[in-house]
């Protein structure tokens, strides 16, 4: 290999060791670490951050990689060098000056609306939302992307999704879900009791444990542990982690763990050879959240899957539930407040008011103090509930506290592509279903792996699943998935 590209995969293998080890610590913070420790940890994290950032953008650098795109390379060197610029013009549109400005809103914000959220106190939270919003309208001119101001910020987590694309996606998706909804509503079984499902914390170990293995995220290149809000971490190519909360429910520790374990299958099975370049890991958010949502809730909310498992489930967890009972109450159709607790069909109407809300913000049309009162009235006109505090509003979620916008309309994204992947799969494997009757994933997996997994970021999210299913992105297909499946549980 030249010495140019050599210094370049050099160079790009830094990066990721020093991203993994940021992980690390991440991981620790949300698991392990004693509280205390947090003031120290917070600076160890931003000095390796901002080591791995000068680093990636400096100017040396640069001129090597716009030089090396520029001569005669093999394929693999191509790719990796086109997707490493498209990286490196992004990174550098963003100055140092506007990096430490965010880190330090953005720390204090998230403070304060941990505060705001507990006392259920906006006023408290409102200067720093207001502080977050100036700085993304400020992100969105220094990034300036073509067409909408708010393109620039969805870039970040699903590159290529426009605004208009967006817009017309979720104005299609909200008049047909609600309808659906209303159908459900009207339907005898909606007045189903709930039935409770309390469990052991020992039996909702044992159960946790038992389904991530069987899924295939194993003891060797991975583990299982407690924290607060569950997500995955990815240390390198064989050390990726996942967690629950063991304090919450059965049905809600169960399928945090199958949703993370989901997140984890994705870059588990990343093709190895592109460990340590641009290439190597998820495609998009809304490609990650597909897989993540399509093990929990096309795979583990079927029927099917509780064939094999709830033999299982019941040596665990005692409860006393027929299979029955259990199937229905997991698929629950109910409007309610949270957006984390929401079923399948609710939780996209959800994801629609934070992406109209936040469109409103960066375009200006809305104030921050408007918010509380556009967050009631969007609830009522779309779900039909209309939460009393804030807490229970526009104060639930983290993400805007951390300065993250743009993220939301990934995860219904994500369940769109989760719709077109198992439409795609059915067609190919049409007794693939059959499996899960017997506890079986591996024929699932290998699917995903050979249409999704074995791509990384050498494909758009878009472009993986026109090759998978011969379209771009259809929000029709998720409304398809999601007819037949309630018209089955609710006699439609
Ligand atoms: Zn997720």
């Amino acid at each position: 290999m030249r010495k140019e590209l050599k210094e370049i995969y050099r160079v790009q293998k830094e990066l990721a060791l020093l991203d993994g080890t940021n992980s690390l610590l991440n991981w620790d913070l949300k698991t392990l670490m004693p509280p205390k420790g947090f003031l120290d940890r917070a600076e160890q994290i931003s000095v390796i951050s901002r080591m791995a950032h000068n680093k990636f953008i400096a100017p040396a650098f640069q001129k090597l990689v716009n030089e090396t795109i520029q001569t005669r390379l093999r394929k693999k060197d191509r790719a990796v060098l086109e997707r490493l610029k498209k990286d490196l013009d992004k990174a550098k549109k963003l100055p140092a000056s506007f990096v430490e400005e965010e880190s330090k809103i953005t720390a204090l914000a998230y403070a304060t609306w941990q505060d705001a959220k507990a006392d259920n106190n906006f006023r408290l939270f409102k200067p720093h939302l207001e502080a977050i919003v100036a700085l993304k309208r400020k992100e969105c001119r220094l990034k300036d992307l073509p067409g909408h101001p708010y393109n620039s910020l969805l870039d970040s987590f699903e590159e290529g999704m426009t605004t208009g694309r967006l817009k017309e996606t979720f104005a299609y998706l909200k008049v047909e879900l609600i309808k659906l909804l209303n159908e459900i509503k009207a339907s005898p079984k909606y007045k189903r009791k709930p039935v409770l499902s309390e469990c052991s914390l020992e039996g909702k170990e044992q159960l946790c444990q038992f389904i991530r293995k069987r899924m295939g995220v194993n003891d060797g290149r991975s583990r299982l542990d407690n924290t607060e809000h569950p997500f995955t971490t990815t240390i390198d190519a064989d050390d990726v982690r996942i967690t629950t909360n063991y304090n919450k429910s059965i049905k809600k520790c169960f399928f945090s763990t199958v949703h993370e374990a989901g997140h984890a299958l994705y870059n588990l099975n990343l093709p190895k050879n592109y460990q340590h370049t641009a290439l190597w890991g998820g495609t998009s958010l809304g490609m990650h959240e597909s897989q993540s949502r399509f093990w929990e809730n096309v795979i583990a909310r079927s029927p099917a899957f509780w064939k094999y498992m709830f033999p299982v489930f019941q040596k665990n967890c005692d409860t006393g539930i027929s299979e029955d009972d259990w199937v229905f109450e997991i698929n629950k159709v109910k409007p309610s407040l949270i957006r984390t607790a929401a079923d399948e069909i609710t939780y996209n109407l959800h994801i629609i008011l934070r992406f109209e809300l936040e469109l409103e913000l960066i375009e200006g049309n809305l104030k921050v103090r408007q918010v509380p009162k556009a967050w009631k009235q969007k609830m009522k006109e779309y779900l039909g509930v209309v939460p009393r505090t804030n807490r229970d509003g526009c104060l639930q979620d983290v993400h805007w506290s951390m300065g993250i916008f743009g993220y939301f309309p990934t995860y219904t994204l994500g369940n769109i592509y989760a719709a077109q992947l198992y439409y795609a799969m059915l067609k190919d494997k049409p007794d693939i279903m059959s499996d899960l009757r017997r506890g079986k994933y591996d024929r699932v997996l290998k699917w995903l792996r050979k249409h999704v997994h074995k791509y990384g970021r050498s494909l758009s999210a878009e472009e993986i699943v026109e090759k998978t299913t011969g379209e771009g992105l259809n929000p029709s297909v998720l409304i398809k998935y999601l007819r037949e499946k309630y018209s089955k549980i609710y006699d439609l």
